[in-house]
């Protein structure tokens, strides 16, 4: 990858199940892109570590961050606070290191309307079908079914947001999902347009939603 004076910033959604975390993952380790590590209020996970995958803090200490004004962005995602601090991200981005962040949808839009002086390019993950969206959210340790159709009432609300995004991609193949993301970014580091399909994204998007 070539060295630029100042990073790029890249973005991650997807409605929850997806497999957006496995992607931020690939991209970090191959492409040596740092991983955005997040300030939330949700109880971490049994396999969560904190500080690796997020920062687990109270509602009181969030809100003091809200107020000191310590978030690049922030946002209420199912119940819980979610938060990017902006001294690590700028800090990343001014060594010439690329960023890589998995936020929702509000939070792209937030950092989008700062047209900061970083390239920014965002990608809005689906997952191939229903049927498998509602599979994989059932299969997490949440074995409740009441929650993955909850979930699922989400990705309907979430779904919408997909014109927002630069790129829209299909996450039938994690593998392929990770080559077609890649090839978007060495494009930008080019300053190369790269090819995209918005017909056929179009239908799968119809397809999902009816
Ligand atoms: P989870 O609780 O499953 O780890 O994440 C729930 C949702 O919160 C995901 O869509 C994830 O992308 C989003 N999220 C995680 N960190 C942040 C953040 O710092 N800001 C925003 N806006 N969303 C986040």
């Amino acid at each position: 990858m070539p060295p630029m004076s100042e990073g790029i910033m890249v973005i991650l959604s997807s409605p929850s199940g997806a497999g957006k975390t496995t992607l931020v993952k690939l991209i970090s380790e191959r492409k040596g892109f740092v991983t955005s590590i997040s300030h939330t209020t949700r109880t971490p996970r049994s396999n969560e570590v904190d500080g690796k995958d997020y920062y687990f803090v109270n509602k009181e200490k969030f809100e003091e961050m809200i107020k000191n004004n310590e978030f690049l962005e922030y946002a209420k995602v199912f119940n819980n606070f979610y938060g990017t601090t902006k001294s690590n991200i700028f800090d990343e981005l001014s060594k010439g290191n690329n960023v890589i962040f998995d936020i929702d949808w509000q939070g792209t839009n937030q950092i989008i309307s700062q047209k900061l002086k970083n390239k920014l390019l965002t990608f809005f993950i689906l997952p191939p079908s229903r049927e498998e969206l509602f599979k994989r959210l059932s299969n997490r340790d949440m074995k409740d079914k009441l929650i993955a159709e909850e979930r699922m009432k989400q990705f309907d609300r979430d779904v919408l947001h997909w014109k927002d995004y630069n790129y829209v991609i299909i996450n039938n193949d994690l593998e392929v999902c990770y080559r077609q993301i890649s090839e978007h970014i060495d494009c930008e580091f080019r300053n190369k347009k790269s090819d995209y399909e918005i017909d056929s994204i179009k239908k799968h998007i119809k397809k999902l939603t009816s």
